[in-house]
């Protein structure tokens, strides 16, 4: 049974955990300058012990979904050993993660190995230049092919998502090389609209394109909206029955998005957030040190959600304390 509610009626089956603020990309809307240490915070991320002990604590509030995200979660040396606590430890029923695709190629085997559920692969252009140009790497084959293996060891639910960015990536020829794209590959991708940051405003006012230009490409071509499901998430989907994969759109801007908030967030340092945008974020991690401590951890997750607010109030430029997604983990 689902305990975690909030005083709006909203229901959370879903965690976004990050393990970890590092990364190795420097996509221009996150970490231009790439991941620079925070001096003002000496502390480490969260270990694996403590992960255990917080999706177990998840797990018996009626946790049935976590995305271990970052940072890029795939660069900690216990990546694989943090999946196999949680798979077999948690009681949690699915565990998926949200990767930059580095090295996919090579970790495709581990992946399908781990009995990870699914894989969110972020990937903003399908031209090599033009990732290149966000990402600051030229690693577009190395993830492409890391699809390919994934799909060939059957490893279903796979997702990509693109930031929608002006002028770079949001031509009608990049629409229709994803459409090429998902007609033979049964992947859902998702153009995510461009979110301000504490970081990031000139990249934001340089880049911002509302993600109505993608969604008139799709309504002006028969794609058809795809009701919501009841636990469903951000994503409105699109399809249409001449291809594998799904069309769908993030836009955090809408009116209505926050109403169908279905998530919690939870820091690498192990500060819970109510809201990606919101200005509190109460540090559980003093309950994540013994085993017997679990009751304590989940009455205090219990008591943060009374706080959730009913929206965030980015269309008015506050973004709360995030500075960068990478710390929040998108
Ligand atoms: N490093 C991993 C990756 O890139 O997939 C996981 C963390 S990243 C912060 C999670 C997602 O947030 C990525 O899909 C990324 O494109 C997205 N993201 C980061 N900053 C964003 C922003 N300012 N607006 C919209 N999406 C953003
Ligand atoms: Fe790294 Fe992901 Fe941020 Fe890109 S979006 S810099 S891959 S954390």
């Amino acid at each position: 049974m689902n305990l975690l509610k909030d005083s709006f009626g909203r229901k959370f089956p879903y965690i976004r955990l990050s393990i970890t603020d590092v990364c190795n990309f420097k996509c221009g809307y996150c970490l231009p300058n790439g991941y620079q240490i925070d001096k003002s915070d000496n502390r480490t991320f969260l270990n694996i012990n403590e992960i255990e002990r917080l999706t177990k604590a998840l797990s018996e509030l009626g946790v049935c979904k976590i995305r271990l995200t970052g940072g890029e979660p795939t660069v900690r040396k216990d990546f694989f050993d943090v999946l196999k606590v949680i798979k077999k430890h948690s009681g949690i029923k699915k565990t998926v993660i949200t990767t930059n695709g580095y090295h996919l190629d090579k970790k495709a085997q581990k992946i399908k190995e781990s009995g990870l559920d699914g894989i969110n692969i972020s990937i903003d252009s399908l031209d090599r230049e033009t990732f290149k140009y966000i990402t600051g790497h030229d690693r577009l084959p190395e993830i492409l092919e890391g699809i390919k293996k994934l799909q060939e060891l059957n490893f279903k639910n796979i997702k990509i998502n693109a930031v929608l960015l002006k002028g770079v990536n949001d031509k009608e020829e990049d629409f229709k090389k994803w459409a090429e794209f998902i007609k033979t590959n049964e992947v859902d991708f998702r153009y995510i609209e461009l979110m301000q940051t504490g970081d990031n405003l000139d990249y934001f006012n340089r880049y911002h394109v509302p993600s109505s230009k993608f969604v008139n490409y799709l309504n002006e071509r028969n794609w058809i909206f795809q009701t919501f499901g009841k636990d469903a998430g951000p994503s409105k989907n699109y399809i249409n029955t001449n291809y594998k994969g799904k069309f769908g759109v993030i836009a955090p801007y809408s009116k209505d998005f926050c109403k169908s908030c279905n998530r919690l967030r939870i820091t690498a340092k192990g500060d819970l957030r109510l809201c990606l945008f919101g200005n509190t974020g109460i540090n559980i991690r003093h309950l994540m040190q013994k085993d017997d401590q679990t009751e304590e951890l989940k009455d205090l997750i219990l008591k943060q959600l009374n706080f959730k607010k009913e929206s965030h109030y980015l269309e008015l430029g506050e973004t709360g304390l995030t500075k960068n997604l990478s710390t929040t983990g998108g």
